[in-house]
């Protein structure tokens, strides 16, 4: 019976975040140490780590799965975190195994590992040698470094943004490593990048364009002899290291030359509509006004805060259009979540029913998103903020927004969260009592995942610019690690 290592160590780290990603960190989200702990918990779950125990029972594998850690998109993960996650990786390698599938996101930077992932394959690799199969899955915002694809002979990444098909990507990698083991195929990949830290569209799939049509030929590639993944990636851009930005990489089975020029000619077709952004950029003012207007449809205006996206490292905190919507009188609106432990907190010692007047938000860095809003609410509920996702997205699978309480001020219910999270499943909100499908208007802090949820329900989505951390604008930030011509920040690229 074949003996598999699985393994799950997910972050997206935004190096230009205030917050460093420590131990805690992974906790609030999840980090699930031991064999017993990880399958309680991803059992029956449409995560990877759920894809991949499905695949293990069905091909009858031996296995053992020591971590299973996420934690919300933040700054640089701290050394003594990745030596956390990282020893009870090396230390069940102890024991021998037929093959190793790991579930990345694609884009962590520790303290001392620019390339995080690189890095972890790299003390693998030394220590288990180089025959020993290794798939990797990686979200499609993965920074793809060579190290990775040296290391790793399969990379399989998301093919959907929203990210929906974890599973499906587990279970493809799974079936790649029982064809490797069964000596039916020897996987090997390779990478190809260009000087540009944007490109595919952000890897958007809900509107027709350059990633789908990437997709498409994705799709078309892999139906040739010898070629067995061709993972589009648009990236991760809030990096300040040196291979940030898109790149595709191929698995093969003996096929390199073809599979070199697969990734060379659709990095070609990404720089070529590298300009191409089907992201609306709209202001605040132009959402308020769009907001006074109801269609008597029932159904709530979606406004998603996406320069405010923790799912990109941003702090979740953001008021500038809190405030314009309050300064508007707009009834009838939810927010969530606003993170703000310490609003949490100062709602708790008040207690459900009390007026308190205190400072939401825009704590940790002003200069992104707003400055802290003075505001008198009434305190309406108070929560652990514990939820089961139940939409497209990590179905069955426990979370957490940390303690939360919903603060009524005027027409708006502000959720907040002790916990940064974005705005993903509809039980952000069902869990504190509000029933989305019912509210006027709803601000979300994501930038695209949201729509999977929440665009069939809305009558309308706007992506609104607050100008918070997660901003299209990255001249604001100092790119000093990257690789140097790049577009867009050098035109000579
Ligand atoms: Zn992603």
């Amino acid at each position: 019976m074949p003996r598999l290592l699985l393994i799950h160590v997910a972050h997206e780290t935004n190096t230009f975040s205030r917050l460093k990603t420590d131990l805690p960190a992974f906790a609030r989200r999840y980090l699930h140490v031991g064999d017993e702990a990880v399958a309680k918990a991803m059992q029956g779950t449409r995560s990877e780590m759920g894809g991949f125990l499905d695949a293990a029972a069905e091909y009858g594998w031996q296995v053992r799965h020591p971590i299973s850690a996420a934690a919300t998109p933040s700054g640089t993960v701290t050394a003594e975190a990745w030596a956390a996650l990282t020893r009870p990786v090396m230390e069940t390698l102890d024991e021998p195994f037929d093959g190793i599938l790991i579930a990345f996101h694609g884009a962590m930077v520790a303290e001392g590992a620019d390339d995080a992932e690189g890095e972890l394959l790299g003390r693998i690799r030394a220590k288990v040698g180089t025959r020993l199969p290794i798939a990797i899955t990686l979200d499609l915002h993965a920074n793809v470094t060579d190290a990775m694809c040296r290391h790793a002979d399969i990379v399989v990444a998301y093919r959907t943004y929203p990210h929906i098909d974890q599973y499906e990507r587990a279970q493809q990698a799974a079936r790649l490593m029982k064809r490797t083991l069964d000596g039916e195929i020897r996987p090997q990949a390779v990478v190809a990048r260009r000087p540009t830290l944007l490109g595919f569209d952000g890897g958007k799939t809900t509107v027709e364009g350059v990633m789908t049509e990437a997709l498409r030929r994705a799709d078309a590639y892999e139906r040739e002899p010898g070629i067995l993944v061709v993972s589009v990636h648009a990236g991760f851009t809030r990096s300040n290291i040196q291979d940030a930005g898109p790149s595709v990489a191929v698995t093969h089975d003996g096929q390199p030359e073809r599979a070199r020029a697969i990734a060379e000619a659709l990095m070609d077709y990404c720089w070529d509509n590298r300009f191409t952004s089907s992201t609306q950029r709209t202001t605040v003012g132009e959402a308020v006004s769009i907001a006074r207007r109801t269609d008597g449809s029932g159904r709530p205006l979606v406004l998603a805060d996406y320069t405010d996206n923790p799912g990109g490292g941003g702090y979740g905190d953001a008021t500038n259009l809190l405030r314009g919507l309050l300064a508007a009188g707009i009834e009838d609106v939810a927010v969530c979540p606003v993170t703000d432990p310490e609003a949490v907190e100062a709602c708790r010692a008040a207690g459900v029913g009390a007026t308190v007047e205190l400072l939401v938000g825009g704590k940790i860095d002003p200069e992104f998103g707003g400055a802290p809003l003075k505001v008198t609410g009434v305190v309406r509920h108070l929560g652990t903020g514990a939820f089961t996702f139940d939409g497209p997205m990590w179905k069955g699978l426990r979370s957490t927004m940390g303690d939360t309480a919903v603060l009524q001020v005027g027409g708006m219910e502000i959720v907040l969260a002790a916990s940064r999270f974005q705005t993903i499943d509809r039980q952000h909100f069902l869990s504190v009592g509000i029933d989305p499908t019912r509210k006027n208007v709803l601000v979300v802090k994501s930038a695209q995942h949201f729509r999977a949820t929440f665009g069939p329900m809305a009558r309308r989505v706007l992506t609104v610019d607050t100008g918070a951390l997660t901003t299209p604008e990255l001249n604001r930030f100092d790119f000093s690690r990257i690789r140097r011509p790049i577009w867009p920040l050098d035109p000579s690229a």
